[in-house]
């Protein structure tokens, strides 16, 4: 495994950091958490994860985990989130967390998933940076981080609204987005803050089609996990890397890259990138930001079906939503959407999602009358 130190805080945590998004199988708590053990087992002291992850089930299986892994007496640190602004509200969901992780505090407490340049503004007007300042004099949290998607210098302005607060960053970055975030990167370096990514396999689409990808698998990588991974790794201030682990085979998987681990030179970095540019706007993440549409259309499932469209034409998109999903006509149920625009505002990658409807409309309709 490798070890960094975590920017300002002294802390020296591992590279390799274990996300808690994609438990293949939420319900099975036991199983799950041996998923997180094994992660521990083989040298990963960095946990990240949330409420609502996995049907609202993460914290639970970490925390089943946490339980054991607390009894080898070795260090580890935990992240763990709110999207709550007011007070009252924050501090119910981190008793909430605590009581669930099976903790008596916070390392990493992240004001979470600021998606727009006015999203901590708004929230501080309701409090929540003195409710997290708060909670770290009373020992709940014991460093407070921030999270987000924001590119560009959207994030210098974001940490400049910190007022100094965040000791660390969650950013989603990746090979394919690069381009767009690592400024966010810098900025937080300037800052002596430590630097988390997530995203690191575009929320599992580098993995999910790996033949599409294989054109940018590195030469000397066994995979796209393996480049993904490097390419994290060797950027200058990212000091963990997060990978959403499914299961006990996705750890070893991971933990074998690690430990072969070669730092990508700056040339293969921008070469790497450069490579990637323009794909990364096409693809949707599941990162789930855009679930709650007033009309209870199913935005994130029919943007994973649309993935498909992008990488095997839109007839496999339908097909994707009659037969997996049990929608056998996309137009008629896209027959309720407003046209708010909620969806698009969330978006974490931008998506044009209502010109994609448009698209899904017109293919549905037209597989109704083969
Ligand atoms: S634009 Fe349509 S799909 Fe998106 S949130 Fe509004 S009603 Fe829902
Ligand atoms: S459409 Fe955008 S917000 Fe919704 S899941 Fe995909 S990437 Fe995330």
């Amino acid at each position: 495994m490798l070890y960094t130190t975590f920017g300002n805080t002294g802390l020296t945590v591992s590279r390799l950091g274990f996300g808690g998004m994609r438990f293949e199988m939420p319900e099975k708590t036991d199983e799950m958490a041996a998923v997180v053990m094994r992660a521990f087992e083989g040298g990963v002291t960095y946990f990240d994860t949330a409420p609502d992850y996995c049907d609202d089930q993460s914290e639970t299986i970490c925390g089943r985990a946490f339980k054991e892994m607390k009894k080898t007496g070795r260090p580890f640190y935990v992240s763990t989130k709110t999207m709550e602004s007011a007070p009252d509200s924050i501090r119910r969901q981190c008793e909430r967390s605590l009581e669930r992780l099976q903790l008596d505090a916070i390392d990493f407490y992240h004001v979470w998933c600021l998606v727009q340049p006015e999203d901590l503004s708004s929230r501080k007007a309701k409090g929540v940076l003195r409710a997290f300042r708060q909670l770290k004099e009373e020992g709940l949290i014991r460093h407070i981080s921030v999270s987000t998607h924001l590119e560009h210098g959207y994030v210098e302005a974001m940490l400049d609204e910190g007022e100094g607060l965040f000791e660390s960053m969650l950013i989603g970055l990746n090979m394919q987005n690069h381009h767009l975030r690592f400024a966010g990167v810098q900025a937080a370096e300037r800052r002596g803050m430590a630097v988390v990514t997530m995203n690191t396999l575009g929320g599992g689409i580098l993995t999910q089609y790996e033949d599409y990808y294989q054109k940018s698998v590195r030469p000397g990588d066994a995979s796209i996990l393996e480049s993904a991974l490097r390419f994290n790794l060797s950027l200058p201030g990212v000091t963990v890397a997060l990978v959403g682990f499914r299961n006990i085979a996705d750890v070893e998987d991971t933990l074998a890259v690690v430990e072969r681990f070669r730092p990508m030179s700056a040339s293969e970095i921008a070469e790497t990138s450069a490579g990637m540019k323009g794909l990364y706007r096409e693809f949707c993440t599941q990162c789930g930001y855009c679930s709650n549409c007033p009309q209870g259309i199913p935005v994130v499932r029919l943007m994973e079906a649309y993935n498909r469209a992008l990488l095997a034409g839109m007839d496999a998109s339908i097909k994707q939503m009659r037969y997996h999903w049990n929608v056998p006509d996309v137009a008629e149920l896209l027959a309720k959407c407003t046209q708010c625009r909620a969806c698009e505002e969330e978006c974490t990658q931008q998506l044009p999602i209502l010109a994609r409807f448009e698209e899904m409309k017109e293919a549905s309709k037209a597989a109704q009358l083969d």
